[in-house]
């Protein structure tokens, strides 16, 4: 029988945590053939998150749990998830209810067909803010011009893999990760099943808007390295515009003599270059920051508790 671990990063989850174990719980056990397991990895959480898994793992077989020493973030619980999970196939989901468990059997069928993941995408995103939207579509837009890693619109967290995807996705062990351009970076074949947007209903998101900036610049920065080729072309461009200017000057000053006003051109020239300039050590120090953070080779987590599935433990036994 194929295993399936199932890992669901959890940040102040508690509200809808038993709700989402039951729903789950009810497609889990209907799907024949497959033997599931839950890993939660609770990021930190500040509210009764961690007890509840105490006592999901204390009554049920199947369930189990990571808990880390402080807030790590999404990212680094599914890593931790990732490299826990002991299952032939692996899905990652959100707590919230907002990834439907009813498409389980669907991704289910997707990775028998032969693809090594299956990933859901969202059609539709009512209910959520327009800001939030336009922003999204934005990025996506500006991340597939400027990077070879092409990220599909509207992909979200909730995807099944195969062991090998798993184990590829596993050699990528940046501090600073992006899953979406991870998940595309290792290419493999995707299925994509489109579904609705779900809006949460119980406890509420853990985004900002200027946490999602954050995290859509650094998404970009970390795949690609076109901002800093843009910094070379403006720069080579300005030069050689520039140069011309210089020759047309001295043409003009040689036939009408010196023209004196000029205030507002040295000033607005030298205002934008500024600004060109600011921006170009900003772009520089996006990478820089990354090169810094890498280099530490900090972890990406900490556990200050664990517990694995009962059930693990019978098998381990039994053998
Ligand atoms: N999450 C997490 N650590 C964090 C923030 C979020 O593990 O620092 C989890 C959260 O518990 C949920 C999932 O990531 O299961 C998605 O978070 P959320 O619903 O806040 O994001 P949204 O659906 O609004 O994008
Ligand atoms: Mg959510």
């Amino acid at each position: 029988m194929k295993t399936v671990t199932i890992i669901v990063p959890c940040f102040n989850e508690a509200e809808v945590l038993p709700e989402f174990y039951r729903e789950t719980r009810a497609v889990t056990d209907a799907a024949q053939g497959y033997d599931f397991s839950f890993l939660f990895v609770d990021d930190g959480s500040r509210d009764a998150t961690l007890s509840i898994l105490r006592t999901l793992q204390a009554e049920n077989k199947d369930a189990g749990y990571l808990s880390f020493s402080r807030n790590f973030g999404k990212e680094a619980a599914m890593y931790a998830g990732l490299s826990r999970a002991k299952g032939d196939y692996v899905i990652v989901m959100d707590a919230d209810l907002q990834h439907p468990p009813a498409l389980i059997p669907q991704m289910l069928e997707g990775i028998e067909e032969g693809y090594d993941c299956c990933a859901a995408y969202r059609v539709s995103r009512k209910g959520e803010a327009r800001i939030r939207s336009l922003f999204s579509s934005a990025f996506y837009h500006l991340s597939n011009r400027l990077s070879d890693v092409k990220m599909k619109q509207g992909a979200v967290d909730f995807r099944i893999m195969s062991r090998r995807m798993v184990d590829a996705i596993l050699q990528l062990s940046e501090v600073e990760r992006f899953s979406k351009g991870i998940f595309a970076w290792v290419g493999y074949e995707t299925k994509w099943i489109p579904y609705e947007n779900v809006e949460r209903t119980l406890g509420k998101t853990k985004w900002t808007f200027g946490g999602l900036l954050r995290y859509a610049l650094a998404g970009i920065t970390s795949f690609s390295v076109t901002p800093l080729r843009m910094i070379t072309w403006t720069g080579f461009i300005i030069s050689v515009l520039a140069f011309l200017y210089i020759v047309v000057t001295i043409v003009q000053t040689l036939i009408f003599g010196i023209d004196v006003p000029g205030y507002v051109t040295t000033l607005c020239a030298i205002l934008f270059l500024g600004g060109l300039v600011e921006l170009s050590v900003g772009i520089l120090g996006e990478y820089l920051s990354h090169l810094y953070l890498e280099a530490k080779r900090r972890p990406i987590y900490l556990l200050k508790e664990e517990a694995a599935p009962a059930g693990d433990e019978d098998a381990a036994e039994d053998h």
